[in-house]
């Protein structure tokens, strides 16, 4: 959380930076040698050059409209020095019919210049195309743009002309701060696809679609594309809103995969997705900018959004007041981007004319909200891990639980059968059964707590002896196994055997008698190990306990097995024994 609180500083800082560098843009647009149209007009289809009536002309900045078939724009010739005759105009990239140029002298001779759309030069920077004007002479009074169609109010409010497009270029900081928002983007990608590895949730699928849509938006609206590769208008035009209109609608998908069980009611859910859809759907195929939509589609675009950040502002506070912790960090890389999708939607709008620097703030939100949502996403990793691990340990104390004794902490009977024929392959062939000599006397004369402290004694034996070559089990009461490897197998148990009175006496003093411990040992030969089974041994290492206690306790009897394999019937045994 404290490196989020960093990260979230350095944003708004960077925001904040971008801010003040659209700042000077603004201040200093009349100054760079680009002229804006003094006066504007929105006409029907019909009206020339020649015809267009005084009246319809607005000059006072305002009323700025899209839709309708044609927009004049008119520049004046006293707003350009004679040595910088414009010939040039640029604006923002959005779709159009055809621009047409008039440059109308002072002695009435009129030039006129059309371009269509695929005309349009896209520039090696700034989401911005150039068109040749006719040419501008001394005599030339003012200059008329009639753009046909238009699908976008900011490729009117950003119209210029100027005598040499190097002024219509975004400067090399506005570069490197594009850059350096493909930058934020493309890392958190490489985390979705390593996270997506891993944890193999659908929500960072979603994530990465929605950054990779996202650059691509930045790529395109930014104009950043246009330093590799020369796209047609028409293209950029379309790919930069359609890019963004799944961006956003996939973060709305999104959100519903990344948020907790619980952080989203039923109803909620439903309409974010129904949200997401509609986004990709609607804004997606008003940015197309088809004809037959023009005289709505820019409106309509921006419009459709507003569901959109009702829905998400919604859900977010929704799952925020659920205590979600993810919605903490969508909160978080979300509110730059809502907030400066805002503004852009008025600017789209027309309702309110800012520079195009400002589209900056909302790159850098975009690049922001993917390094956030990374963190989130990293903290949801380690989150799953952290409950994978507790379900883990649970599991393994559960198992512990069930597979040992709990007085002496050993093995229990029913461990040592379901391990016994992993622990044969490993190797321990010698299986020592393990009875203490007369215990029921140590009961019935120091009672059950001190019988209890010799069988613990008993266990800690068998464990002191306990290397990686030897495994004890309490098979129950006063029985014990030890099951042996390696060389010298017969020697070490005997040597524990021995050892048990010497401890049970050292840890329980003041018994009466010595508490000394009868062993039954069976060895496999080599042979054979899969053809017996734990009952089998216990069978044999009983019987030959049974001799040990007949002839006197405190000794160990002692066979040596050999099974051959072969066909259950005709298995033969042959036994080499000692006691
Ligand atoms: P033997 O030498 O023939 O083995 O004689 P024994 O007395 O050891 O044999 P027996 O099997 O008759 O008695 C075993 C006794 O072990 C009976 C019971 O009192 C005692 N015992 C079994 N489990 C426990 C236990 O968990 N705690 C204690 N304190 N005693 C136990
Ligand atoms: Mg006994
Ligand atoms: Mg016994």
């Amino acid at each position: 959380m404290a490196l989020l609180r960093l990260f979230c500083r350095l944003g708004w800082a960077a925001l904040l930076v971008t801010l003040l560098m659209a700042r000077p843009a603004a201040a200093d647009d009349h100054e760079l040698p680009s002229y804006a149209p003094r006066c504007h007009a929105a006409t029907g289809a019909a009206v020339t050059a020649a015809n267009l009536d005084s009246r319809a002309w607005q000059c006072d900045g305002s009323g700025w409209r899209s839709g309708a078939p044609a927009v004049w724009l008119r520049f004046e010739a006293d707003a350009w020095a004679d040595a910088a005759r414009p010939a040039w105009f640029f604006t923002r990239i959005a779709r159009f019919e055809s621009i047409t140029f008039t440059a109308i002298d002072a002695d009435g001779t009129v030039r006129t210049l059309r371009h269509t759309e695929a005309d349009g030069r896209t520039f090696a920077a700034g989401p911005v195309f150039e068109l040749p004007l006719p040419e501008i002479t001394p005599a030339t009074r003012v200059l008329l743009a009639r753009i046909e169609a238009p699908h976008s109010v900011p490729m009117l409010t950003e119209a210029r002309i100027t005598h040499d497009t190097d002024f219509a270029a975004w400067s090399r900081i506005d570069l490197v701060l594009l850059a350096f928002v493909m930058g934020m983007l493309v890392l958190p990608l490489l985390f979705d696809i390593s996270f997506f590895v891993v944890l193999r949730e659908r929500f960072v699928l979603l994530h990465a679609a929605m950054v990779a849509a996202m650059m691509a938006y930045v790529l395109t609206a930014g104009g950043l594309v246009s330093a590799y590769v020369a796209l047609p208008v028409p293209v950029l035009a379309v790919l930069g809103p359609l890019s963004y209109a799944l961006g956003a609608g996939l973060s709305a998908l999104f959100l519903v995969a990344f948020l907790e069980r619980g952080g989203q009611s039923r109803l909620m859910r439903r309409v974010t997705v129904a949200t997401g859809w509609f986004t990709m759907l609607v804004p997606g195929f008003c940015a197309l900018q088809l004809g037959m939509t023009q005289s709505l589609d820019d409106r309509a675009y921006f419009l459709a959004f507003l569901p959109f950040i009702v829905v998400i502002t919604a859900a977010v506070l929704e799952a925020l007041m659920r205590g979600s912790r993810s919605a903490r960090y969508v909160a978080v890389a979300w509110l730059p981007i809502i907030t400066t999708s805002i503004e852009r939607l008025l600017r789209g709008l027309g309702w309110h004319v800012g520079p195009p620097s400002l589209d900056q703030m909302l790159y850098v939100a975009v690049g922001m909200e993917a390094v956030v949502i990374s963190l989130a996403i990293a903290d949801r990793f380690l989150a799953l891990r952290r409950e994978r691990d507790a379900a883990l340990t649970e599991a393994r104390m559960l198992e512990q639980l069930s597979t040992r004794d709990s007085l002496t902490g050993l093995m229990n009977r029913r461990a040592i059968e379901a391990r016994f024929e992993e622990l044969l392959a490993q190797g321990f062939d010698t299986f020592a059964l393990v009875d203490l000599d007369r215990f029921k006397a140590i009961n019935d004369r120091h009672g059950h707590q001190v019988g209890d402290a010799a069988l613990v004694a008993c266990a800690s034996a068998m464990r002191a002896s306990g290397d990686r070559d030897s495994v004890a089990v309490r098979l129950g009461g006063e029985e014990f196994v030890v099951l042996l490897r390696g060389p010298h197998a017969l020697e070490r148990a005997e040597a524990l055997r021995q050892a048990i009175p010497l401890r049970i006496a050292k840890e329980v003093p003041g018994l009466a008698l010595p508490v000394t411990a009868s062993m039954g040992i069976v060895t496999l030969a080599q042979a054979d190990r899969a053809a017996m089974g734990f009952a089998d041994f216990y069978a044999r290492a009983d019987a030959l306990m049974y001799e040990a206690k007949a002839s006197g306790r405190n000794r160990l009897a002692y066979e040596r097995l050999t099974v051959f394999r072969g066909p259950p019937e005709s298995r033969s045994a042959g036994e080499e024994r000692a006691a």
